[in-house]
Parts: C-alpha cells; sequence; structure tokens
C-alpha cells in the first residue's frame, strides 16, 4: 500500500485565541486534500480549545511530552493528558527542543517510547546542523538520530519521521528537492537495512524547513518526500496550498 501523504503544521509559541481562531477558519474553509493527512501542532495550554473547534479531519499534536505518565515534574505534561483531552498526536525532538532545550538522542527516544506506549502518534524530528552538512555528517547525524529511537521502540507504525534539516527551519533557505529526496531516500534505506524492509518501506517522512506554498510542489513530488513539517507558513491561508501540494 502507498504511503499516506501527511503535511504537519507545527504552530510554535506563536498564537493567541484570535490568531487561532483565523487559522482554524482556514483550515475549515480549505478544501483540503482529502488523500493527505493534516496535523496541527499546537501550544499545550490550547490544545483543548483547537481539538474542540477544529473538524475531525484534522488532527491535532502536542509539541512536546514528557516520559512518564504522572508525577513530580513541574511544567510538564504526559501522554495521558494528551490522550484525555482527545489529542491523539505529539511532535518529539525537535530542534529547537534540541538546541535551545539540550534534548539528547537519549531522552527523546525516551519520550518517544513512552508517547507511543500511552497510544499517541509521534512525530519524530530528526536532522543536521549546518556545521555537520558541511563536514559531510549528514547521514551520520540523521541515522544516530533514528538509532537511538529504534533502540528503543519495535513499532513503527504509528510513527512519522520529519527530516529537518537545522540550517532550513525558519532561516528562508529550503534544501533542494534533490538535497531532501537524497537524505530521505538514505535514511529509508538505513531503516530498510537496520530495522526491517517492511518499515524502511512503510515509514513516513516528511520533509521540514521553510516549506512554502511556492516550494511545496517540487519537494512533494519526490519519490521518497511522504509529507512536510510546516512552521511559519502554517499560520498562514497558505498552509492550505501546502496540504495539496500533491493535488
Ligand atoms: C518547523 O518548525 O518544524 C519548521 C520547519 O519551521 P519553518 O517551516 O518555519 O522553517
Amino acid at each position: 500500500m502507498g504511503r499516506k501523504f501527511v503535511v504537519g503544521g507545527n504552530w510554535k509559541m506563536n498564537g493567541d485565541k484570535n490568531q487561532i481562531s483565523e487559522i482554524i477558519n482556514f483550515l475549515q474553509t480549505g478544501p483540503l486534500n482529502q488523500d493527505t493527512e493534516v496535523v496541527v501542532g499546537v501550544p499545550a495550554i490550547y490544545l483543548d480549545f483547537v481539538r474542540s473547534k477544529l473538524p475531525q479531519n484534522v488532527g491535532v499534536a502536542a509539541q512536546n511530552c514528557y516520559k512518564v505518565p504522572k508525577g513530580a515534574f513541574t511544567g510538564e505534561i504526559s501522554p495521558a493528558m494528551i490522550k484525555d483531552i482527545s489529542v491523539n498526536w505529539v511532535i518529539l525532538g525537535h530542534s529547537e527542543r534540541r538546541q535551545i532545550f539540550h534534548e539528547s538522542d537519549e531522552l527523546i527516544a525516551e519520550k518517544v517510547a513512552h508517547a507511543l506506549e500511552a497510544g499517541l502518534k509521534v512525530i519524530a524530528c530528526i536532522g543536521e546542523t549546518l556545521e555537520e552538512r558541511e563536514s559531510n555528517k549528514t547521514e551520520e547525524v540523521v541515522f544516530r538520530q533514528t538509532k537511538a529511537i529504534a533502540d528503543k521502540i519495535n513499532d513503527w507504525s504509528n510513527v512519522v519521521i520529519a527530516y529537518e534539516p537545522v540550517w532550513a527551519i525558519g532561516t528562508g533557505k529550503t534544501a533542494t528537492p534533490e538535497q531532501a529526496q537524497a537524505v530521505h531516500r538514505s535514511l529509508r534505506q538505513w531503516m530498510c537495512e537496520n530495522i526491517s524492509p517492511e518499515v524502511g518501506e512503510s515509514i513516513r517522512i516528511q520533509y521540514g524547513g521553510s516549506v512554502t506554498a511556492a516550494n511545496c510542489k517540487e519537494l512533494g513530488a519526490q519519490p521518497d518526500i511522504d509529507g512536510f513539517l510546516v512552521g511559519g507558513a502554517s499560520l498562514k491561508p497558505e498552509f492550505v496550498n501546502i496540504v495539496n501540494a500533491r493535488q
């Protein structure tokens, strides 16, 4: 079976109720390609509000969660809490979590494993910095980040990988379709060889990094790009065009 195209919007720490109502409005109006799965990553405090307003054809994701169900972890939220408000997705390992909040490969893998156990679907983000790319370490880095997760989980059916080169996030510098395709292809190959051919062929790999309405069609036409994770443009009506990139 083919891999269903999946487009995520990562609102990051943006939006208030007014702006969120505008986003909900353009998502409701769409029209959104029914062959594309759509998920929006919402600040924790607005998850319940957004889930109650959005139609069910749009999934909602938390942007982070902790690695245990409950306890003395002030300021954290658990997958159980996310599930409790009917939110079914979480984004984990975003480069801003890795870089600003110093989340390690191991912590992210523990979070992924616990979120899956709790019944959430996970968008797991990986990607190299500019320095790593320039020293030809892109594959080494994305394989290492993926292996950390592979060491902790067996079932990949509820995982989407987001390949997001750090140098392309929020910079306006998009990877070329060829650059992105090359990394997606070798990551899929690595997963076929190191996890299983079934997982490698069925896993959906999103590209993220300055995706816009202007560049999404060419990126989305690459054979190993199965969708996008979109930051800045997910706050704007052009997000609908990105969802519909394959139309
Ligand atoms: C992101 O936040 O995951 C992202 C890719 O951001 P942007 O689209 O703004 O580069």
